[in-house]
C-alpha cells in the first residue's frame, strides 16, 4: 500500500472515530431522528471528510440501511436499540465504523456484537479465513445467548468502492478467502433476538449508482447530475431535490442505474444490536483504522 494511500485511510479512520463517539450520546429518548441524523453529518463535513454513505441509523428489529427521510418526524422512544453506521472517507478512501445505542435494558445484547468484533480483530492477520472469522463471531454472540445475523456481512473497501471482496460473515463458513497482507475491510457483527435472518421492509431511502451510462428521461437526468459527485458511493432519497423523484428512483433502479438498499429487518418486536471496525492486515496482525 502506497504511504498517501495509508495515510487517507488512517486519518478517515481518525475522523469516523472521532465523529462517532461524539455522536452515539446524541441518541437520546425524546430526540429528534432526523436532527440526530443532520448533526452527525455536518459533523464529518465539518472534518473536512466525505460520508461514503449517508448515516445509518436502524431501530430495534430493523438492522441496517434506515437513515431520515423528507418530513421525517420519528423521535427516539425508550426501550429502542439504535444501530449508528457512519462512513467517513478522504479522497474516496473509507472508514466504516458502527455502534449501538441502548435506551431499554438491553446491555447484554450490545455487549455481544461487541465481543464478537473484538474477538475477530484479535484473530486477524495473514493466513486466517474468513470463514474463520466468521465462526469466531458466532461462537462469541452464540455463547451470550444470542443469534449472528446470517445474512449481513462485513466486506472489504476500495476507493471509492464501499463493497469489495473478502466477504467476512457472521456464522462459520467453509472456505473463505485467506487474508492478505494489506487487504483493507470492514468486521460488523450483528447480534440478535431474532431469527438471524434479515429480509427487505417496503423502505427505501438510500440507492447507489451502480452504472456509469447516460438516462433518457429529463427527470433521470437530473437525479444522476445530482448524485455525479457520489463517484458510484451511495445517496439519501433527502439529498435529492426536484419533481417526480420517487417514480424517477424506481425507473432508474429498473434499468440497472441505480441499486436501492432497503431497510433490512429481523422479524416484528425482536432487538438487533451491531458493532463495526475497519481495519488493515498487516504482516502480524492488523491496524484497526477506526480506534
Ligand atoms: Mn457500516
Ligand atoms: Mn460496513
Amino acid at each position: 500500500m502506497k504511504d498517501g494511500v495509508l495515510d487517507a485511510y488512517l486519518e478517515a479512520g481518525k475522523i469516523a472515530s472521532r465523529v462517532l463517539s461524539r455522536s452515539l450520546p446524541l441518541v437520546r429518548v425524546g430526540a429528534s431522528f432526523p436532527g440526530v441524523v443532520e448533526e452527525v453529518e455536518t459533523l464529518v463535513r465539518k472534518e473536512g471528510a466525505g460520508l461514503a454513505f449517508p448515516l445509518n441509523l436502524s431501530l430495534n428489529e430493523a438492522a441496517a440501511h434506515d437513515t431520515a427521510s423528507a418530513g421525517d418526524d420519528r423521535t427516539f422512544a425508550a426501550g429502542d436499540v439504535v444501530k449508528m453506521d457512519l462512513g467517513v472517507h478522504l479522497d474516496g478512501y473509507i472508514a466504516d465504523t458502527a455502534g449501538t445505542v441502548d435506551l431499554g435494558e438491553n446491555g447484554p445484547l450490545v455487549r455481544a456484537s461487541q465481543a464478537a468484533l473484538e474477538k475477530a480483530i484479535s484473530l486477524v492477520r495473514p493466513g486466517i479465513s474468513t470463514g474463520d472469522l466468521g465462526g469466531a463471531i458466532q461462537g462469541e454472540i452464540e455463547a451470550l445467548g444470542f443469534r449472528p445475523v446470517a445474512n449481513l456481512t462485513g466486506h472489504g473497501l476500495g476507493q471509492y468502492e464501499i463493497h469489495t471482496p473478502p466477504t467476512v460473515p457472521n456464522v462459520h463458513l467453509a472456505g473463505g478467502a485467506v487474508l492478505k497482507e494489506g487487504m483493507v475491510f470492514a468486521i460488523e457483527p450483528f447480534a440478535t433476538t431474532g431469527t438471524g435472518f434479515v429480509s427487505d421492509s417496503p423502505r427505501v431511502q438510500i440507492f447507489q449508482q451502480v452504472l456509469d451510462r447516460p438516462a433518457r428521461l429529463p427527470a433521470a437526468k437530473r437525479i444522476l447530475d445530482q448524485v455525479r459527485d457520489r463517484r458510484g458511493l451511495p445517496f439519501a432519497r433527502r439529498w435529492l431535490s426536484g419533481e417526480k423523484i420517487e417514480i424517477t428512483l424506481s425507473a432508474l433502479v429498473r434499468s440497472g442505474h441505480l441499486h436501492a438498499y432497503p431497510v433490512l429487518r429481523d422479524v416484528p418486536g425482536s432487538l438487533v444490536s451491531q458493532a463495526e471496525h475497519t481495519v488493515i492486515v498487516t504482516g502480524d496482525g492488523c491496524i484497526v483504522t477506526t480506534r
